[in-house]
């Protein structure tokens, strides 16, 4: 943009992973638009002292903090400040260095870092959708009180907020997301019980990170973004509604009061909605590949096999009862896709634990922070001896 506006100074909070890589592709691409004044990665040093020194942001954080003599090392001698640890990336979102973080950290380590940035009234570009599915009460009314906007990156509730424009006034019936039913739709438990990490790390349309992968291939993924939508979007459980769409061209929809449905498409490509939220309320040129209507095509819908599929069905039950129950749904899955990834449990397992784990833990209906992160813990703890990882 080079119309004379200050550059956007984004701090990007997960940097070396699918989300945070694409998002530096959209600044690479848009460079007068932005600037990137903070990288923070877990453990990949070497391509996050690759990024810093293309981006020469103000501040690199690196997670582990056993790996902080080599960023340190590497990075000496540019202008760049160096920090390690769990306690720096939320000492760095509290600061006044940036106008608005992509938040892209994967699983329940975003919550945190998220919630200071919020606290320090800065917009959200929201890619970790955990931070809503385990307190999104909490996370929204703070938001609120912050005055921090929040506007998604997830694709189907980008979607949902480009739809939603222009319609503040006029009530939503309902929301119908969208589910390409990832690598293994149509399949039965027959098949599903013996299904393999590499196999369930092909996704048929996206290109991501492991653990969402493996989410999609279980439909967890969509269980967590029905949660995140009520949250986001501020909707009661029974609008929320899941259609499967194998071609991931309609990203989702609205139908409002009058039974008008509103879609947003494209192809699928992450960067799509990435872009958006980094330059809303605009839209900025890109040259992305455009879908050709022209060409021969069908897009199907059909109803979710949530027989197979039951993680929908537990996601939907934490959906309905609210309280802690998203929070421990939440943790008993990251362990059952951590022990999966590892070829600790199988495939079918992975929804027995958190069955199980949602079974077994006490239910609070409106919890504290401090309850939400015990919750976390507990869930986490009891669902990890049932496997003994
Ligand atoms: P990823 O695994 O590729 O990357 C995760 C990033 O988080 C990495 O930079 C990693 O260093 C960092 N990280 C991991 N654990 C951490 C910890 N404990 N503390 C600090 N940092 C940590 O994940 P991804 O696919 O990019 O997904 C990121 C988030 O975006 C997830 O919440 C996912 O659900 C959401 N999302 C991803 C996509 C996608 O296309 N990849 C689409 C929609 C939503
Ligand atoms: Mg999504």
């Amino acid at each position: 943009m080079s119309n004379g506006l200050a550059r956007k100074r984004i701090a990007l909070f997960g940097s070396t992973g699918s989300i945070g890589r694409q998002a530096l592709e959209v600044i690479d691409a848009n460079s007068g638009a932005f600037s990137v004044e903070v990288l923070t990665a877990h453990s990949n040093d070497e391509l996050l002292v690759k990024q810093a020194l293309h981006f020469k942001p103000e501040i690199v954080v690196i997670g582990d903090d056993k790996k902080y003599p080599q960023v340190k090392a590497a990075l000496s001698g540019h202008p760049i400040k160096v920090f390690a640890g769990e306690k720096a990336l939320e000492e760095v979102a509290a600061m006044d260095v940036y106008d608005m973080m992509i938040a892209a950290i994967v699983g329940f380590a975003g919550l945190r870092p998220t919630l200071r940035a919020i606290e320090n009234g800065k917009a959200i570009a929201l890619a970790n959708k955990e931070t809503l599915v385990v307190a999104g009460d909490i996370v929204m009314q703070k938001a609120l009180e912050c005055k921090a906007p929040i506007i998604p990156v997830d694709s189907e509730h980008s979607a949902i907020f480009q739809c939603l424009i222009g319609e503040t006034r006029n009530r939503i019936e309902k929301i119908i997301l969208t589910a390409s039913g990832g690598p293994f739709l149509g399949k039965k438990p027959n098949f599903l019980v013996n299904v393999k990490r590499d196999h369930a790390l092909q996704h048929p349309n996206w290109s991501m990170g492991a653990k969402i992968t493996i989410d999609s291939a279980t439909l967890m993924n969509k269980g967590l973004e029905m949660i995140e939508a009520k949250w986001l979007f501020n909707l009661q459980p029974d609008q929320v509604h899941v259609v499967i769409h194998p071609q991931s061209i309609i990203h989702s929809m609205i139908q409002f009061e009058d039974g008008s449905i509103k879609a947003q498409m494209g192809l699928p490509d992450m960067k799509l909605p990435i872009q958006y939220a980094l330059s809303f309320p605009r839209r900025l040129p890109s040259n992305f590949p455009r879908y050709d209507f022209r060409k021969p095509n069908t897009l199907s819908f059909e109803e979710p096999d949530t027989r197979t599929f039951r993680n929908l069905v537990l996601a939907t039950d934490a959906l309905n009862k609210g309280g802690n129950l998203p929070c421990v749904l939440n943790a008993a899955n990251e362990i059952a896709v951590f022990a999966f990834l590892r070829n600790r449990i199988g495939f079918l397992d992975m929804t027995d634990l958190v069955e199980r784990t949602m079974q077994e833990m006490p239910f609070i209906e409106h919890p504290t922070l401090e309850e939400y992160f015990d919750s976390d813990g507990e869930a986490r703890n009891f669902a990890a001896s049932l496997i003994k990882l």
